[in-house]
């Protein structure tokens, strides 16, 4: 119960992690009992596990777990939160963005900007329309400098567009560096509805850069069926 403990001292605000990954993601390396453990740990009100183009369900009974998936679609990434099925990858984004909001989800585009991840750029530029009905991941945590930041933070605010943080964890050691700041909240529906309406405060801090390296480590160990943790 550590993470009542941490938020006792700021009970109206508790933090968010919207963006994280499993073993079930070619690159993640956590069993999610692993990450659900180390988001209680730091102290967590809800984790969203969003592996690539895969819908992990898990439950806990002390912290909320959303089930999430990061899509590829045609023209980069979005996160769909909040999900109860699996979105197929390769659709456009407005037919993405179409399937996650009729599920009652809340869509989000994950690291724009990053100058190490074109796909997200294209999909900035390819339809203002679809990226319109988004929340902008402006923070994070796999930003290699701030920079990507400041621009993410920029494109949001001139669209008027809600804004989150996250840590985009692929291993145990990045889990919380980034999150959202929201009012205390128990459920899912009220998570997703701050987030959408823009009530969200991303904050936290980048992870050290060595984190990348174990992405193609884990590839290589799937590809071996080896699981890495
Ligand atoms: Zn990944
Ligand atoms: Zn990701």
């Amino acid at each position: 119960m550590g993470y009542l403990k941490r938020s006792k001292k700021n009970y109206f605000y508790v933090r968010v992690d919207l963006h994280t990954h499993t073993w079930y993601s070619p690159d993640g390396m956590m069993p999610p009992e692993l990450l659900v453990k180390i988001a209680k740990k730091r102290g967590l009100r809800a984790v969203a596990i969003t592996d690539h183009n895969r819908l992990t369900f898990w439950r806990d009974p002390d912290i909320l777990v959303i089930p999430g998936e990061e899509i590829l679609t045609s023209h980069g990434e979005i996160i769909g939160l909040g999900l109860m099925e699996e979105v197929p990858r390769g659709l456009s984004p407005e037919e993405t963005v179409d399937r996650i909001e009729e599920q009652g989800g809340v869509a989000v585009i994950p690291h724009p900007f990053d100058c190490f991840r074109k796909r997200t750029a294209l999909l900035l530029n390819y339809n203002l329309q679809s990226v319109g009905r988004c929340v902008v991941e402006v923070l994070n945590a796999r930003y290699v400098s701030w920079k990507a930041y400041e621009k993410a933070l920029a494109f949001a605010v001139a669209k008027n567009l809600p804004r989150v943080g996250s840590s985009d964890a692929h291993t145990p050691w990045e889990v919380g560096n980034a999150y959202t700041l929201i009012q205390y909240c128990d459920d899912l529906d009220g998570v997703l509805k701050q987030i959408k309406r823009g009530e969200g405060v991303p904050k936290g801090r980048l992870s050290s850069p060595i984190v990348h390296i174990f992405s193609p480590l884990c590839c290589v160990a799937h590809a071996l069926r080896i699981k890495p943790l």
